[in-house]
């Protein structure tokens, strides 16, 4: 071993329960030798030449955190297009500025078709949020904005796509189109949304070319990858790579990611329905194979299944009494009774499912679906993973604990969204449980906690992740089913290590262990030691990636 570096802190975090604390931690070739003190880690330095770094002296030393689902290509992409969401934003292509009303986003669309010269140019815009401007758009309304040219819109949750008439032409619909979530007025005409992927691929094909231009996709994720640095996030999962064009967004991410100054490990997580689409029956091979190419840098990881709709968009599916409206929310793109089937072939070859459950209804038919793929091929440590599990029941959590099952949450809506959802979609009962961690950790399931950057209406910041898990204050300064409050030690145990076993790298993520990647989060206090309200306020200095140092302002 020749020149190790030894990094000394006020307090070294481990995340590693069995040795909890340390003060120093040696580092090789991006590799953690040794974590201890300086005098526990004598052997080490009398048989190794090495340099103290001291830079981080007053400092606490964490793990790296890990979002592990995020969609930094996709996001990127939306967020060069024409914004009509709520909130303020800052994208890779400059400051979106939030509209608060319905008015102002058809203004906005007004503005988009008045500065655009070529008339056959569709206005492409992203970001409404139904449950804060009125509802989802539709197809009237936006033929009053123009009769002429093509419109294209998608909700900030892209579940749900809405098109003008000259864009339905463009598309290839008409009243006989009969296609799962192509949907109509009470009195039968298309009413331009489209709803879930069988529908909204229809609707997006004709503007694809537009959402792929070169270069935009490593502009993308370089910047997302730059706010998910400056968070003290060192590893995260992209869970719909190839929903646009795979090569184009394999090569894409090879040219960000392996560039030695890009600060992230990524995990990219296809999506099932166009890997089939591309490879048919050799899917599961086709995915075994891209695993061949995995570095410690950038690595396919499992598979995605997306399997209803959206928490905000409010079109994900609920059980009894159902939403405040009446409307029953939508499956994903395969009809349920399909989907023992779709799934076995990567099931038996071995391959992690992740498996996107947003409402109750839905959870309870992915365990119905995991409790049939064990029955029929019985599995041990598969990690099947319920991606956002957002509303559930206390008995889902005692039935996925039973099946082996692991969850990755979405708890920041409890802070950013529960008080809209219980006035608009799932009412006061479920809108209060949403995610239900306390549930989860009575059961002993193992889960992380996810932002799904830049996808929904939440920043990314795994530190306001751990904060809501523990204190579960919504907006208004209420707290949301205490019940469902967890430990600091269990929060900050699912933006690191638990995080780092639902990607199946807790072998080398995830803690600060002899033999692990030496990734860490810097921060200015320890979040165990602070008071709990105070968790999110943590300031981060930066990030080690492997070794590396990356300062948050550099
Ligand atoms: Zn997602």
């Amino acid at each position: 071993m020749d020149n190790l570096t030894v990094f000394t802190a006020k307090r070294i975090r481990t995340m590693d329960a069995g040795r909890p604390l340390a003060e120093a931690v040696a580092v090789a070739d991006g590799k953690i030798v040794s974590v201890g003190t300086l005098e526990t880690m004598r052997p080490w330095l009398d048989r190794c030449e090495y340099t103290i770094d001291d830079t981080f002296k007053d400092k606490v030393i964490f793990p790296g955190f890990i979002d592990p689902h995020t969609h930094f290509r996709m996001s990127g992409v939306f967020m060069g297009l024409t914004y009509i969401g709520p909130i303020d934003q800052q994208g890779p292509r400059g400051f979106n500025k939030g509209i608060a009303t319905r008015d102002g986003v058809l203004d906005k669309l007004r503005e988009a078709d008045a500065a655009l010269e070529d008339p056959d140019r569709p206005i492409l815009a992203w970001g409404l949020d139904p449950a804060v401007q009125g509802g989802q758009l539709h197809r009237d309304e936006l033929d009053s904005v123009s009769r002429t040219r093509p419109i294209w819109t998608v909700t900030y949750a892209p579940h749900v796509v809405v098109c003008n008439s000259p864009m339905l032409e463009v598309a290839g619909v008409d009243e006989s189109t009969n296609v799962y979530g192509v949907e109509r007025y009470p009195d039968g005409r298309l009413n331009g949304q489209f709803i879930e992927r069988a529908a909204t691929r229809i609707a997006t094909r004709p503007v694809a070319k537009y959402l792929n231009e070169p270069g935009m996709g490593v502009e993308a994720i370089r910047a997302l990858a730059k706010t998910a640095q400056q968070a003290g996030i060192t590893a995260t999962a992209e869970m719909i790579f190839g929903y646009l064009d795979f090569a184009a967004e394999w090569a894409e991410h090879k040219e960000a990611v392996l560039d030695p100054d890009f600060p992230l490990r990524m995990y990219l997580v296809p999506i099932e329905g166009r890997i089939r689409g591309a490879h048919g029956d050799k899917s599961p091979d086709f995915l075994l194979e891209m695993q061949q190419q995995n570095t410690d840098k950038l690595a396919f990881q499992g598979v995605k299944f997306v399997n209803d709709g959206s928490y905000p968009a409010m079109t994900l599916r609920l059980r009894a009494p159902g939403y405040l409206d009446g409307h029953e929310g939508h499956r994903g793109e395969n009809p349920w009774e399909e989907l023992v089937e779709v799934m076995l072939p990567y099931w038996k070859a071995g391959i992690q499912i992740h498996s996107h459950a947003n409402g109750d209804e839905t959870v309870e038919m992915t365990l119905n679906l995991l409790e049939e793929l064990q029955r029929i091929h019985p599995r041990f440590d598969h990690r099947f993973t319920i991606e956002h599990y957002c509303i559930s029941t206390p008995d889902q959590a005692r039935r996925l604990k039973a099946l082996g099952g692991l969850a990755s949450v979405n708890n920041y809506f409890v802070h950013y969204r529960s008080l809209i959802h219980a006035e608009q979609g799932f009412g006061p009962d479920r809108a209060e449980a949403t995610a239900r961690l306390g549930s989860l950790e009575r059961e002993g399931v193992v889960f992380a906690l996810h932002s799904d950057f830049s996808l929904v209406l939440t920043p990314i910041h795994p530190l306001t992740a751990a904060w809501i898990a523990v204190n579960r204050v919504a907006t208004d300064g209420s707290v949301q089913a205490s019940g469902e409050r967890i430990g600091v030690d269990r929060a900050l145990r699912a933006i690191t290590i638990d995080a780092a076993h639902i990607l199946s790298r807790d072998h080398e993520l995830g803690s600060i262990e002899v033999g692990k990647h030496a990734d860490f989060a810097i921060l200015e206090d320890d979040p165990y030691e602070v008071d709990p309200m105070a968790i999110k306020d943590v300031p981060i200095w930066g990030t080690v990636l492997g070794g590396k140092v990356f300062a948050a302002d550099g």
